[in-house]
């Protein structure tokens, strides 16, 4: 028997038009490179991306045209968010940061009709261009006046003059929720990114999900500021989830990289939560250090990507009282899959349970399905021992890669998805990541963990940044060399004493290396794959084979 319930569809049209009602006099504020702090409405903003609709229709897109972007996260980006996606179209936003290659094929693989992008991009777009015949014409996300001169895109049009000439009277069609929303390529450190193909169902289910408290807790008390670009994974579902609870959205624009600005940002404009990968709180919490300055209104902020630092969460919660809500994803998943949330268990912990509680992973959110497996695909208990390969499924898990020559491994004939991290689970759920599989440190028949020795390097005063990689070596297959970057001397010995204690005896580097500065990839994480590249030359002292 059926339920009697009505069959409305989850689209990101229904969340758009919940906010125009709703939530139609909360700001927008955004840096971007013609306006030193733009501020408009939600009602505004959806206007505009109803006009935007009117404007792909009059320049031909098809119905279900593959629409690029390449910019940084300001309220034009925004406003492509749902004038493209309401339309029916799919917004496809591109990785500025990729090698020109990559970002040729992808333009092709994905088939995108027209590229919408900011003038700082023109060089890189204008490079591409000719390797691209089938793009029907570019749009530059800018007004008139600071439209780039000289340029030799085909087709080039003035997104401001386009919208000036087009109504703002729109109805958005009524489509299955299924239909595809937003195309985002993973960054692909080994062979070809792969595209991954969100639906409006698995955005609205995930922005749900992002909201709930003891996820990023939204609500239209927040002032929201996504530092994680809006070409990584539509900026973690957050201008989705903003938009639907009515929280203030402010966007760093193409000065993403510049604490000061954020920190200008937080205490001007009331930020409560902010969300990027480590790498970007780095510089953050330096100049807060060397500044003074306060972020009195944030009192979150959501850290991912990459293994937040136990260090790092401290200085959050102990100098500026901001809790770190420390969470894992991929592109695959949305990208949330866990959030370290407190429960009533846990919330009194001091000293060191409370430190090994807080750098897990987190928690599934719900819809969110867990498992890991050993080698031979069994199951393995979740008792915090236990370590496997990190297997999900959801609503919000990509079936099948898009377009894809071939078949993925990851995506198993049981409706898994093996996400190709190595991870811990225990009793309570919170999954700890071990590393990712490919950066396991294999020592002598045992397994190493590269994130717990980064975590105990980054809490030394001298360390700014490191990685651990596993090298070869004659004895022992691999052995763990710490890779620096110094925030002042190192001692190697007393580095490597630092451990003493703090992990298993043969766990400890059998080196120290200091470098200028760590190898990042296009979405801001240390790069494991190009570190090795660059230590391929590299022997331990101690190797004797
Ligand atoms: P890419 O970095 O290749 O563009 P993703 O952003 O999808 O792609 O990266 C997903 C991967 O990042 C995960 O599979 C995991 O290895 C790593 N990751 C994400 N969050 C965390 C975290 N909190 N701790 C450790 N690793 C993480």
């Amino acid at each position: 028997m059926l339920g009697l319930m009505m069959d409305r569809q989850l689209t990101l049209a229904t969340l758009a038009r919940h906010a125009e009602r709703n939530h139609a006099r909360r700001e927008v504020v955004s840096v971007t490179a013609d306006h030193d702090r733009h501020r408009y409405t939600f009602a505004e903003a959806l206007s505009r991306a109803r006009r935007l609709s009117n404007v792909l229709t009059r320049l031909g897109a098809a119905d279900d045209a593959r629409i690029a972007t390449m910019a940084w996260n300001d309220f034009r980006h925004l406003e492509l968010y749902f004038g493209v996606s309401c339309s029916g179209r799919v917004l496809h936003t591109i990785n500025p940061r990729l090698f020109a290659e990559q970002l040729s094929y992808i333009v092709n693989h994905a088939d995108d009709e027209w590229i919408f992008f900011d003038i700082a991009f023109t060089a890189i777009l204008e490079k591409i261009a000719p390797l691209c015949p089938r793009v029907k014409g570019y749009v530059a996300m800018t007004s008139q006046a600071h439209m780039p001169a000289h340029c030799t895109l085909p087709n080039l049009h003035c997104y401001e003059t386009l919208l000036a000439h087009e109504s703002d009277q729109c109805e958005w069609p009524e489509f299955d929720e299924r239909r595809a929303s937003s195309l985002c390529y993973t960054s692909g450190t080994t062979g070809h990114p792969k595209g991954v193909l969100y639906s409006h169902r698995s955005t609205v289910l995930h922005s749900y999900a992002l909201a709930l408290p003891d996820s990023a807790n939204l609500s239209a008390l927040d002032g929201i500021l996504p530092v994680v670009p809006m070409f990584h994974v539509n900026a973690w579902g957050y201008p989705y989830a903003g938009m639907m609870v009515g929280a203030k959205l402010v966007f760093p624009g193409h000065r993403l990289s510049s604490p000061e600005l954020l920190v200008d940002l937080i205490s001007e404009e009331g930020v409560t939560i902010a969300g990027g990968v480590p790498t970007v709180w780095l510089p953050l919490l330096d100049y807060l250090r060397s500044s003074g300055r306060s972020i009195a209104p944030l009192n979150r902020t959501v850290i991912g990507g990459s293994a937040c630092p136990l260090a790092m969460i401290e200085e959050f919660r102990d100098k500026h009282g901001v809790a770190v809500l420390h969470g894992w994803g991929m592109t695959e998943m949305s990208p949330v899959g866990v959030v370290n949330s407190p429960t009533s268990a846990n919330i009194c912990l001091t000293g060191e349970a409370l430190a090994a509680q807080v750098v897990k992973q987190g928690r599934a959110l719900p819809g969110v399905e867990l498992k890991i497996t050993d080698d031979d695909n069994r199951e393995l208990p979740w008792d915090g021992e236990s370590f496997g390969a990190l297997k999900v499924r959801g609503p919000w898990i990509c079936s099948e890669y898009y377009r894809l020559d071939g078949v993925s491994q990851a995506h198993g004939a049981d409706g898994w998805f093996d996400t190709g991290d190595v991870a811990t689970i225990d009793a309570d759920g919170y999954v700890k990541i071990t590393d990712r599989a490919k950066d396991v440190i294999k020592s002598g028949g045992e397994w190493i963990s590269s994130l717990d020795l980064e975590n105990v390097a980054m809490s030394h005063p001298a360390v700014r940044e490191c990685a651990v990689v596993g090298m070869g070596h004659g004895k022992w297959q691999e052995r763990p060399l710490l890779v620096v970057v110094a925030a002042q001397a190192i001692d190697k010995a007393e580095l490597l004493n630092w451990f003493e204690g703090k992990v298993a005896k043969w766990w400890i580097p059998n080196d120290v290396l200091e470098v200028e500065s760590l190898p990042h990839t296009a979405t801001g994480k240390i790069s494991k794959l190009e570190l090795r590249r660059q230590l391929s030359a590299y022997r331990f002292p101690d190797d004797q084979a």
